[in-house]
């Protein structure tokens, strides 16, 4: 029986902290700023995240390998690569709260809350009024108050992306002028002049001179970039083909908020595709829809998660797109699919003066490599797999009378712990005694707790707030019959099976390759 309700992030941060899944980083001494810890049980969903990215790129292709490079790169990489002169976010203050924001957020907070909201209003109104015969799309594309509306929005677009292209700051603060946008702080229109802010973290070489500067990679990418010609030189690959990596990245994000939203220290998980010059769009249109299966894979429902264009393309793409998934403060970036053209190899080509050029088997002509990336931050991908499994729902207690109870319906496959093994009582030793023996032998396949303390019930509950799809219940039929209960924690429906089957039954349900082969 499912309860109506809508998940708000605050829900999710109490319950990642109350079940071990993530703490804020030194806590203890009030904590950093978007800075995060994974607990026990978050580890070990971060790694099933990361292993479920890592086998659908590395061990489901043959033509894509894995790298695992350094943080610290020489500082000339983050200068070819655009980094050290362009990483900048433009940032604004109010003079009365002494806040500081982006300015390109304030503006899209705008148009979202003042805006956007009404047009999903009337939309909502409208279907209600039709019911099942409602078309959106005519909607959005006949009703005049939303046709002028998003005539606005898309104005107020088209001004902001050719502000920031141009670097017209003057601009975009007379935009947030003209829009008239408040500090949500302190309700002032008082704002600074706008100005560009680099997000690269940088520390001190060996030597300690400024000379030394050593820059936290704010990207996993360039490491691939350049080992380009040595994975080459060893891979035997032919193009195309791509390396993945893992690995973790820093952004001095001013406006850090949402969580592990926008974190200062993170991880991504990128793979670089290297294709023939002309072949990138057949390319880039392969990976978007490889990683769209990806993520449906997980049992997101397709209306969660959408495409959305860039209009306005970085320096060195000529395609670029995001997709988005809808977190409990609406749709945002999840992951980024760009065709990066050859400006990263070329622009490394140029500054070392090494060669990063291949033959075309066919015309014997070098070329450059171009490049498309899929690129997908694996704490924003935690964040999505999180807010789309909390769910609050009823289920009956030990009376029989229906309660809420909080679940995490977690894919199987990537569930932190699969199954839970419960003696019905702790009193009776015997059953305690064979529950001990069921987890001793299932522990060897897959990540399993034992549990005695408390009434069944409430062992459920825990281990449905953790998302373990599956319990084992021992009680004195088993000793009996050896057969035990095993109980799914979505439907919470019970079935008998022979103890010996465990393994085996749970196993194949908990397996990675059942998401793999949908890819
Ligand atoms: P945003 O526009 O949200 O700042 P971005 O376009 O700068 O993101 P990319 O540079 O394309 O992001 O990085 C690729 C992916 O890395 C993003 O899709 C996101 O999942 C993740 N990512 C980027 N910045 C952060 C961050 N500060 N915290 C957590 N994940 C991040």
């Amino acid at each position: 029986m499912v309860k109506e309700q809508t998940t708000e992030l605050q829900d999710i941060v109490s319950h990642c902290k109350k079940l071990g899944y993530i703490y804020q980083s030194s806590e203890i001494y009030g904590g950093l700023s978007a800075v995060y810890d994974y607990g026990p049980y978050g580890v070990l969903l971060k790694n099933n995240i990361k292993e479920y990215w890592w086998k659908a790129m590395v061990q489901m292709n043959e033509n894509i390998v894995g790298l695992d490079s350094a943080i610290f790169m020489d500082p000339k990489v983050w200068k070819a690569s655009g980094h050290v002169d362009a990483f900048n976010d433009p940032l604004v203050d109010n003079k009365d709260s002494k806040k500081r924001y982006r300015a390109d957020q304030l503006i899209e907070d705008y148009i979202q809350k003042k805006i956007q909201k009404k047009i999903d209003k009337d939309v909502n109104k409208a279907h209600k009024r039709f019911g099942d015969s409602f078309d959106k799309q005519q909607f959005l594309d006949t009703d005049q108050r939303t046709i002028e509306r998003t005539k606005k929005i898309n104005g107020i677009l088209s001004r902001m992306n050719k502000a920031l292209n141009t670097g017209d700051l003057a601009d975009l603060r007379q935009l947030i002028i003209d829009l008239e946008i408040v500090c949500p702080h302190s309700g002032s229109k008082n704002w600074t002049e706008v100005r560009q802010f680099n997000l690269m973290f940088s520390t001190q070489g060996g030597g300690a001179t400024s000379e030394d500067v050593l820059y936290l990679r704010p990207e996993t990418a360039q490491g691939i970039f350049v080992n380009f010609m040595n994975v080459w030189n060893t891979s035997r690959q032919k193009i195309p083909f791509g390396i993945a990596q893992i690995g973790k990245a820093f952004r001095n994000e001013i406006v850090a908020r949402q969580f592990i939203f926008r974190m200062r220290e993170f991880e991504q998980m990128e793979m670089q595709f290297f294709v023939k010059p002309g072949e990138q769009k057949k390319f880039y249109e392969y990976w978007k829809e490889m990683r769209m299966k990806w993520h449906l894979a997980l049992g997101t429902p397709p209306e969660n998660l959408r495409f959305h264009n860039h209009e306005t393309l970085a320096h060195y793409a000529d395609a670029a797109l995001d997709i988005e998934f809808q977190f409990p403060f609406g749709f945002k970036e999840l992951e980024g699919i760009h065709s990066r053209t050859d400006f990263d190899l070329s622009s490394h080509q140029e500054l070392s003066g090494k060669k990063l050029q291949i033959q075309d088997i066919e015309t014997k002509q070098h070329y450059v490599p171009y490049v498309v990336e899929t690129s997908i931050g694996c704490d924003r991908m935690f964040l999505a797999t999180l807010s789309q499994a909390y769910n609050i729902d009823l289920a009956p207690d030990s009376k029989g009378e229906l309660k809420e109870r909080v679940v995490l319906k977690l894919p199987p496959a990537i569930a932190p712990v699969k199954c839970a093994v419960l003696p019905v009582v702790r009193v009776n030793k015997a059953l305690t005694k064979t529950a001990k023996k069921i987890f001793d032998e299932i522990k060897y396949s897959f990540n399993c707790q034992y549990d005695e303390k408390d009434a069944i019930g409430r062992r459920y509950r825990r281990q449905d707030q953790l998302g373990t799809p599956f319990c084992i219940t021992v009680d004195e039929q088993t000793i009996e019959d050896n057969t035990v209960t095993l109980r799914e924690r979505d439907t919470m429906k019970q079935e008998r099976i022979p103890a010996e089957e465990i393994e085996k039954i749970v196993s194949k349900r908990v397996d990675m390759s059942s998401l793999l082969k949908q890819l």
